[in-house]
């Protein structure tokens, strides 16, 4: 309903409300207030509240004979500012010149002569209102019109400049767009960018559609991409990867997703899909998944793939009970050597050429691995007999033992090769490799350079070792080792010099145990150096005991071997220091016992430590010497004061010359080098004849006496024993057997110690 006021104007009061109450009774249905004004200005102010509060004034009823203005002149007024207001002016039928004016002027919708009739007015009010808003609605519904009108202009602007965007975007894009018939697969829509993803321009999908439809795709994935066309017309969408070939015949991996595209009743009209080039994650993906079954350095398989293939020849075995396979474990012989001498860059390039070395020994369907270090795996899938295995293994052996040119140099190498069969009782890969894993280390205990077959033997004995190892562990804990003692004398004055001390372990059930049954496990698990530090405490301990207690032995040495971990401890020396104060013992009173391997393989890592020690008076001993592959030039640079020479040596020196001779030549490097030579081992007079006339100056050996206990030591401590006795008797002896005995050997060359 239209809103708005009505304005009466009129000077006098009587009249205003006769008008009110006439237009009121007029207007019931309609929704005007009525407004009443009594003079020119008051209208004028009443209008523009009215304004300001945008309220419709549709009619004015104007009084024209009024004191302050004349109805003609106020409605005039209005007119400026109200054009739309329709405006009827009350008056005398005297004025009738000036009302001709006012039609002209003011704009009067119609004039009402007064006194006025009632009927007249109501007819005139209502026409004019009628009239009013007719004219209203029709602005209304032409403005409406003039709004569609420039909307639909805005829109068919934004349409345009929105295809404008997209076919910009189409044809930026990288991926591609492409749209195609659901039946046919006829193409309707490709984008630029199929030309850089495909190769090719795309005039030539336009040219033939089976390009685009087949022929493009690499020829194993075109039955996948078939497929994905019939699923995506069941399921409405989806996505599929495969590969398309270049002209050029370059391979590219694309990723497809598609969807069905519907009308509103569900008839299918068409395809739409997007293609993206894949290439360079399907690429990243392949060497990811490479590198983690392969060995960064040689390229072969590494463990996890192989255990794979491991896995699977079990499978065969077990479908199959006449499917053989072997597991053939290698271990290169002192690779480390390599390593450490030429550098790391060099071992690399060894590793490299050995992998090569392996593989071209196998067939294409063996596997070669690298486990890690020098170590490599072989499955030979399908053997038939053992022989296969061991042909692999000599042909390996051959392989590596022909030079290896790296650069100017020319390397020899060997391998030490454990082998294990597939046999029914093998469920895991684990169990394969672990098995020709101690069949390598017996290979490698044999002397290197061969392969050994694992067989139920080897498996009693590691599961013997692993016992032991257990065991070993425990007796730390409960301290069932013990300590016996096997003296050193003094060759020239028949004295007791001083003992080595010997570990010995009290198995509550095996009784007691040798060291060689038990050291090498403890040195392997590292639990050797918690037992060599109770070991050197309680020698001190003891040897510090017995010079509190016995005068004579103030002067003895106790000698205490030490294994290759200790040594490598960054706190052997603080761990000594702290013995010796703990216990009392002087250093001077210590001697340290190394194998010459220890020397060899640490050289750089233990000098440091060596030369504190004997700093701290500590004496240093090389036990076994003679056996180790050690170049003798390398013994000047340790601080080491006595060579201990091996017992194998003086057990062979009597019949055989050329031991012999090595016992002189080590007495003469040792003297020459300003270090005593004690002999080990020695059993008969007449070894210890020749030592004596040798100029050897400490001896050790069963003909003095077994390793005993502190107790039966400390009896010997205390009174002479029948070797002290004796010793004068036995050098009286000497002069005349030994003279005969070295005349029976040939005349041997003076050996120049310079020359070693
Ligand atoms: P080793 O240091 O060369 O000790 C000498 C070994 O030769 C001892 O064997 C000793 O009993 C034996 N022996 C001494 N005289 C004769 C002889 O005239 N004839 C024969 N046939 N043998 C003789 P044992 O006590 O069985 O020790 C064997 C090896 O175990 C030792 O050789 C040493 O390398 C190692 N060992 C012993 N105790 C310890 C220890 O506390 N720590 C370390 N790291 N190794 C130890
Ligand atoms: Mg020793
Ligand atoms: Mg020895």
């Amino acid at each position: 309903m239209h809103k708005g006021a009505i304005i009466c104007i009129d000077d006098e009061r009587a009249v205003l409300i006769s008008l009110r109450d006439q237009l009121s009774r007029i207007l019931t249905e309609r929704n005007y207030s009525i407004e009443l004004a009594e003079s020119g200005e008051e209208a004028l102010e009443l209008l523009a509240e009215l304004n300001a509060e945008a309220i419709d004034v549709p009619l004015i009823i104007c009084d024209h004979l009024m004191p302050d203005i004349k109805g003609v002149d106020l409605l005039k007024q209005i007119h400026q500012l109200y054009p739309d207001t329709l405006k009827i002016l009350l008056t005398g039928l005297a004025d009738m010149d000036d009302i001709v004016r006012a039609v002209n002027k003011a704009n009067l919708y119609r004039y009402i002569p007064k006194p006025w009739d009632q009927a007249d007015l109501k007819l005139t009010v209502r026409e004019a209102l009628r009239s009013y808003e007719r004219d209203c609605l029709l602005e209304e519904q032409n403005r409406n019109l003039q709004r569609e009108i420039s909307e639909r202009r805005q829109a068919e602007i934004m349409l345009r400049q929105s295809e404008a965007r997209l076919e910009s975007i189409l044809n930026s894009l990288e991926d591609v767009i492409w749209s195609a018939t659901a039946d046919t697969l006829d193409l309707l829509y490709l984008n630029p960018a199929a030309a850089q993803v495909y190769g090719r321009p795309t005039s030539d999908f336009i040219e033939s559609h089976s390009l685009w439809q087949n022929d493009v795709v690499h020829p194993e994935d075109q039955h996948r991409r078939r497929k994905f066309f019939q699923e995506l017309l069941q399921d409405g969408h989806k996505g599929v990867e495969y590969r398309i070939l270049h002209p050029n015949g370059e391979v590219r991996w694309l990723s497809d997703r598609a969807r069905v595209i519907q009308d509103e009743y569900g008839n299918v009209l068409r395809i739409d899909g997007i293609i993206y080039d894949i290439t360079e994650r399907r690429r990243a993906e392949e060497k990811l998944a490479f590198d983690a079954l392969h060995d960064g350095l040689t390229g072969l398989p590494n463990r996890n793939l192989f255990m794979q293939r491991v896995e699977r020849s079990l499978a065969l075995c077990q479908e199959d009970s006449s499917y053989q396979f072997a597991v053939l474990f290698i271990d290169l012989d002192r690779f480390k050597l390599v390593n450490d001498s030429l550098g790391h860059a060099c071992g690399d390039q060894f590793l490299i050429s050995i992998a090569k070395k392996l593989s071209q020994c196998l067939r294409g369907s063996d596997t070669v691995a690298r486990l890690g270090g020098d170590e490599f795996t072989i499955l030979l899938d399908g053997t038939h007999s053992i022989n296969d295995a061991t042909r692999i293994g000599d042909r390996i052996l051959a392989a590596l033992a022909k030079p290896l040119q790296l650069g100017d140099r020319s390397l020899f190498s060997s391998a030490s090769i454990g082998i294990a069969v597939s046999a029914p009782h093998y469920h895991q890969a684990n169990e394969v490799l672990r098995d020709a894993d101690i069949a390598m280390y017996r290979a490698k205990s044999c002397g290197k350079g061969r392969y050994a077959i694992f067989d139920q033997d080897m498996h009693a004995e590691t599961v013997k070792l692993l016992q032991t190892e257990s065991d070993l562990r425990s007796a730390l804990k409960q301290e069932l080792f013990t300590l016996f003692y096997q003296p050193i004398v003094n060759l020239k004055t028949g004295a007791l010099a001083g003992f080595e001390s010997l570990v010995r372990w009290q198995h509550p059930e095996r009784g007691l145990i040798m060291p060689n049954d038990f050291i090498s496990i403890a040195e392997d698990t590292g639990l050797i150096v918690e037992l060599g530090e109770w070991v050197l405490r309680e020698s001190c301990r003891q040897l510090s005991y017995w010079q509190a207690h016995h005068p004579s032995a103030k002067d003895l040495i106790i000698s205490v071997n030490l294994a290759g971990h200790q040594l490598k401890e960054s706190n052997l020396a603080d761990t000594i220091d702290q013995i010796l104060e703990e216990t009392g013992l002087d250093g001077s009173s210590l001697k340290l016992e190394l194998t010459e391997s220890i020397l060899v393989e640490n050289i750089d890592a233990i000098i440091g430590t060596l030369t504190y020690l004997r700093g701290r008076n500590i004496q240093l001993s090389i036990d076994d010497f003679g056996t180790g592959y050690s170049s003798l030039s390398y013994l000047h640079r340790f601080p080491v004061s006595t060579l201990k020479i091996d017992r194998a040596f003086i057990d062979l020196m009597m019949g055989d010359t050329e031991n012999f001779e090595i016992v002189r030549t080590i007495r003469t490097l040792a003297h020459s080098l300003g270090m005593q030579v004690v002999a080990e081992g020695i059993e008969t007079d007449e070894q210890l004849s020749i030592l004596v006339s040798l100029g050897c100056e400490l001896g050790q050996g069963f003909y003095f006496s077994q390793p005993v206990t502190a107790y039966e030591a400390a009896s010997m401590i205390s009174r002479p024993t029948d070797w002290q006795r004796n010793h004068t008797e036995t050098l009286i002896m000497d002069s005349q057997a030994i003279k005969e005995q070295l005349n029976l050997m040939p005349e041997f060359p003076t050996i120049n110690p310079s020359s070693l």
